[in-house]
């Protein structure tokens, strides 16, 4: 392992335009409608992020690159091509809606290939060596997207395009990739259910979205067989439930695995502000999670982590959580601190509620 860690984005990544748009409540002529941008996925929480690691000197300290956008061949690999063409024929005449809650504006297209790129590029990094470890300020985000449909804010496929890209290209043999985004990764799970080499692993609330998907069933297909774990969890579970998830599951089996890099899907999403969860998580949360797999990385695959940006939308939330979680991946502290923790420390599951979401967690363990 070699090098700093890598930051990689691009500030073209904040100007797609995920049109005049707001996942709101079914609230329809009792309310007024919310302001534009209101719940919706917005450049606002990933520009504070990157703005807050800049006031901090955690930034300074990174290796910042941005990449190339991903090519065709990449984005053929993954998607079809009827979609590419009708994502590209109406991105380039002003935007639109091809599936679920995934608008976008004009010149999405090349902006939505160049996210991909981020997470492309980190991953070449990293398992180049160049790079000891990566954050990718990838947006739009991609874990909800389908071969063929987008849904969710996300219009390509990122990390699929990304991992598939080095597979292809003899770069890597298996790769794991850990979702803890707080929503099903529902598109990566699709696109790699039928596949042995990729092991894909979500953390999500329960019956949050998509809905009616990411059940602990879902266990993959054929060659892919158990190569697929849901990991739902219950509303509320805060600091524990994560962090019990990872010690029972996700790190026993992403070693059992023995990836030649892991790869997160880093949704700042269970946070406790954000709008669209309900699972009280932290900074320090993020941050546990971000500790837990680079032990892993260490023990399975020469250091090599890669964490790529999914949601979140809580203005104030993800900036912390996206420092404390890029902090801990460089193993640097600037002295920053999360003026909200103690907040959410304090409003945790009590020891019967820890007691009874470890159960669920433990039965899902010894069925896998
Ligand atoms: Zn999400």
């Amino acid at each position: 392992m070699g090098g700093q860690t890598g930051f990689w984005y691009d500030e073209k990544c904040f100007w797609h335009s995920g049109g005049n748009y707001a996942l709101v409540l079914p609230v329809g002529g009792y309310v007024q409608p919310q302001a534009a941008g209101g719940l919706a996925e917005s450049p606002e929480t990933k520009r504070r992020l990157k703005n807050l690691m800049e006031v901090s000197g955690l930034l300074s300290q990174l290796d910042i690159r941005s990449a190339p956008p991903a090519k065709d061949e990449d984005l053929h690999r993954i998607h079809t091509n009827d979609y590419l063409a009708e994502f590209k024929r109406l991105s380039d005449s002003g935007g639109g809606e091809l599936g679920e809650h995934a608008p976008f504006g004009q010149g999405s297209y090349e902006i939505a290939a160049l996210s991909a790129g981020l997470a492309k590029g980190a991953v070449g990094a990293v398992l180049a060596g160049e790079q000891r470890n990566a954050y990718a300020l990838s947006r739009p985000p991609g874990h909800h997207c389908l071969a063929s449909k987008p849904m969710g804010f996300c219009v390509l496929a990122n990390i699929a395009i990304a991992v598939e890209a080095h597979l292809a290209a003899g770069a890597a043999n298996k790769v794991a990739i850990v979702d803890w985004d707080v929503h099903h990764g529902n598109g990566t799970e699709a696109i790699f259910y039928e596949r042995g080499d990729v092991l894909t692993i979500s953390m999500h609330q329960d019956n949050n979205f998509p809905p009616a998907s990411g059940g602990f069933e879902a266990r993959g297909q054929g060659a892919g067989e158990g190569f697929n774990i849901n990991i739902p969890l219950q509303p509320g579970g805060g600091h524990d439930a994560y962090s019990y998830a990872m010690e029972r599951i996700v790190v026993p089996q992403v070693c059992a695995f023995a990836p030649d890099i892991i790869v997160v899907a880093s949704g700042f999403d269970a946070s406790g502000f954000d709008p669209l969860s309900r699972m009280l998580a932290s900074s320090e949360t993020f941050a546990m999670m971000t500790r837990e797999l680079m032990a892993v990385a260490d023990e399975t695959c020469d250091g090599r982590l890669v964490l790529v940006h999914e949601g979140g939308y809580s203005e104030a939330a993800v900036p912390f959580c996206g420092h404390a979680t890029i902090a801990a991946l460089g193993g640097i502290d600037v002295g920053l601190k999360d003026p909200t923790l103690e907040r959410f420390q304090r409003q945790q599951p009590n020891e019967r509620m820890r007691a009874l979401q470890r159960t669920i967690i433990d039965e899902m363990a010894e069925a896998i």
